[in-house]
């Protein structure tokens, strides 16, 4: 039953996931099955979460059945689903607090998903001040204590029912557990959101507190895989508990993640300040022609290792063929498919100007998911900015600094 203490929150807030390069983490978080809307947030169930509910509700199942009240397996069944249930309700509880102060100051709500280690809420963007950051990462713990101060009061009152008094005395301490094991000052719990933003406030330099709440999360994540290594080797007075060990660690290698990502976030935003679109385009532009094959255009990009070119017809530019489009259709229809037919046509096409800031492009591609984006200057496309040229230009950057170290 200790495996229900561990569960942790990630919070709200990864939109800038999709830059750094370790996607795996990024999807972790993506969507599953949506189960409905509360407050119009979508709320989705990640495949994940299926396999801890299941543990949940069996450990449950196994402390109702501790109790020795007599009570039938389908009844001690019952009684873990819904405690489980109940549960989770409590973790959407906590991520629906975190959204509506969100919302509260203009920050759309993407969705709410419930994973393996906890929820997680995804906002459209960054908070632009401090307090806004503050109070959206502190409304998680809070409504947190507040749901165990309910559930305690339902415990209180349950006089002579055993059932009700134990339900509601566990989702008490759940709760409580849950509130302040996310105050743990390490991004990405909310507490090392609550300590950016402190930081944040303090120094008026949000890329310096980023960085100093991700090393604190890196901390936290080294931490907790030692202790969860300890208890699992060794254990606390002689008894040491493996499952609980590796699951302690699993969620230490979890928080080191997100913080090492986000830590390569604020480094990469550090590397592209004061850049502008023209210094991270590239300048020339691979071009094809519409009436080819998606089997030829496939063979072109292998051949030249280009993920983005530019469609002409008639020396006119009409629009922009990419892997992702070469992949919206299945491999055997890519002799029969034109590149006409899957391209990006001109006029869906976003645009950049050689003068606009390198890092409000990063954020205008993030937010319409495009990879690449055509540069036009004076009416006449200058330049592509694809994610590989802005990874050259950070890898490119990065060198330097490390040589200017030395
Ligand atoms: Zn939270």
């Amino acid at each position: 039953m200790e495996l229900r203490h561990r569960q942790e929150c990630l919070s709200y807030g990864n939109g800038r996931l999709r830059y750094t390069g370790d996607e795996a983490l990024g999807d972790m978080r993506g969507e599953g099955f949506q189960i409905g809307r509360i407050n119009g947030i979508p709320i989705y169930l990640h495949p994940s979460w299926f396999l801890i509910f299941a543990l949940m509700a069996a450990g449950f199942y196994s402390g109702f059945e501790a109790l020795n009240l007599n009570l039938t397996g389908s009844r001690l069944l019952g009684l873990g689903v819904m405690t489980s249930l109940l549960y989770f309700g409590s973790l959407v509880f906590h991520e629906l607090a975190h959204s509506i102060v969100a919302k509260h100051y203009k920050i759309p709500v993407v969705s709410i998903t419930l994973f393996v280690f906890g929820g997680v809420s995804r906002i459209a963007r960054d908070p632009s001040r401090a307090i806004e950051e503050f109070n959206i990462a502190v409304a998680g713990p809070i409504s947190s204590f507040l749901l165990a101060g309910g559930f305690w009061l339902v415990y209180k009152s349950a006089g002579s029912n055993v059932v009700l008094s134990t339900l509601a005395g566990w989702l008490a301490w759940i709760n409580i557990i849950l509130a302040a094991f996310n105050l743990i000052p390490g991004f990405p719990l909310d507490g090392g959101r609550v300590f950016r933003a402190i930081v944040w406030g303090a120094t008026k330099d949000y890329a310096k507190s980023s960085r100093i709440a991700a090393l604190a999360g890196q901390i936290v994540g080294y931490a907790m895989i030692g202790g969860g290594a300890l208890e699992a080797l060794i254990g606390y007075k002689g008894q040491s508990n493996a499952i609980n060990g590796i699951w302690l660690a699993f969620i230490g290698w979890f928080i080191l993640n997100a913080a090492r990502q986000s830590r390569a976030q604020s480094d990469a935003r550090g590397a592209l300040e004061g850049l502008r679109v023209a210094d991270i385009m590239t300048a020339e532009l691979p071009t094809i022609g519409r009436e080819i094959s998606l089997e030829d255009y496939a063979r072109e990009m292998m051949r030249t290792g280009r993920r983005a070119h530019l469609v002409v017809a008639h020396e006119q530019l009409v629009g922009l063929m990419t892997t992702e489009a070469l992949h919206s259709v299945p491999q055997e229809d890519w002799d029969v498919t034109s590149v006409q037919a899957v391209m990006l046509p001109k006029d869906k096409l976003h645009w950049a100007a050689p003068e606009e800031p390198a890092l409000s492009l990063l954020d205008r591609m993030r937010t319409i998911g495009m990879q690449q984006m055509p540069v036009i200057a004076g009416g006449s496309v200058v330049g592509i900015v694809t994610r590989d040229s802005i990874l050259r230009v950070l890898q490119a950057r990065n060198e330097l600094s490390t040589f200017a170290r030395q």
